[in-house]
């Protein structure tokens, strides 16, 4: 299974820009979400458990550099990865004052090892000042990249999963910050409730069009304690089927310019917290399944 030979992946993106392997680490800087705290929204998106893809989420902090730190103790047994890029993942990780966000992101750059720093968050939520502080971090030679988590290019199917904001609010941010040099990931979730896989590539082809430097495409998946889960239960939503997902995103990877960077092809959330679909758990499966689809073609 070798997916670099058909799309252009983070990891590899990586290696030859750094010249050795360069692994995420994760952090949580124990931000909430203006879709949570009623600035947005109240609720959060009808998906969200954030524990679901932060499993050790807890509200207490350990220090930034304690995390990278940590972090870094296992990568490197597992992969042998020495650099690092600082993965400010859970929540929105740019809703907050501009001198505490400076704080969170330099105690990262600054912690050994570390090459660079990836920010997720919402389209609604990069004011100039933080766009202008994350520049400032690249013009210093730092890997930077803002992660964000458009899901789908439909207002309808935006507001349908309680989103809280539409696709304008995406091309303006991504404007803003690709104007300013930075290169911004592309979150895309397939399988979202209404929606056909059709659907994911117009999401796809009109994020091409406004460009984007990197694309992570993930399955919906329901997960314990959200709203989707109780639709699932009551039989208002049904997952992507695993052959359907595979077919979809290989039909993406197709589509895709290799200038563009993949930061992930599927997701997963632990075992304690997915309730459906099943095969969201195993991953090096469907990518395993994603690059047998493709083969034929590119190998
Ligand atoms: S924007 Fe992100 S953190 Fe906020 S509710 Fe939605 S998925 Fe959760």
């Amino acid at each position: 299974m070798d997916l670099t030979k058909h799309a252009t992946t983070l990891g590899r993106h990586l290696k030859q820009k750094w010249g050795e392997r360069v692994h995420k680490v994760s952090i949580n800087a124990a931000f909430t979400c203006p879709n949570r705290d009623g600035s947005k929204g109240i609720g959060g998106c009808t998906f969200c458990n954030n524990a679901s893809f932060s499993p050790s989420d807890k509200k207490i902090v350990t220090p930034i550099s304690e995390q990278v730190l940590a972090g870094q103790k296992v990568i490197v047994k597992r992969t042998g990865a020495k650099k690092y890029l600082a993965y400010f993942q859970s929540y929105t990780n740019t809703y907050a004052e501009i001198d505490y966000l400076k704080t969170l992101y330099e105690s990262a750059l600054n912690s050994p090892n570390v090459v660079g720093i990836s920010v997720g968050t919402r389209p609604d939520c990069v004011p100039d000042a933080v766009l202008d502080l994350l520049q400032s971090y690249q013009q210093k030679g730092h890997e930077v990249w803002l992660e964000l988590g458009l899901q789908s290019s439909f207002d309808a199917s935006l507001q349908r999963v309680n989103r809280g904001h539409g696709f304008a609010e995406y091309v303006d941010a991504v404007q803003r910050a690709r104007s300013r040099g930075l290169q911004v990931c592309t979150h895309l979730i397939a399988g979202m409730p209404s929606e056909k896989p059709e659907d994911t590539l117009v999401s796809l082809e009109k994020v091409l069009a406004l460009g984007t430097d990197g694309l992570k495409i993930h399955p919906l998946h329901v997960v314990k304690g959200t709203q989707l889960a109780r639709e699932w239960k009551r039989g208002e939503y049904q997952p992507m089927t695993q052959a359907d997902y595979v077919q979809l995103v290989a039909e993406i990877i197709r589509r895709t310019p290799k200038s563009i960077i993949f930061h992930r092809f599927t997701g997963t959330a632990s075992e304690e917290l997915l309730l459906a679909p099943a095969w969201c758990s195993k991953k090096w499966i469907v990518l395993n399944d994603i690059c047998n689809a493709l083969e034929p073609e590119r190998a």
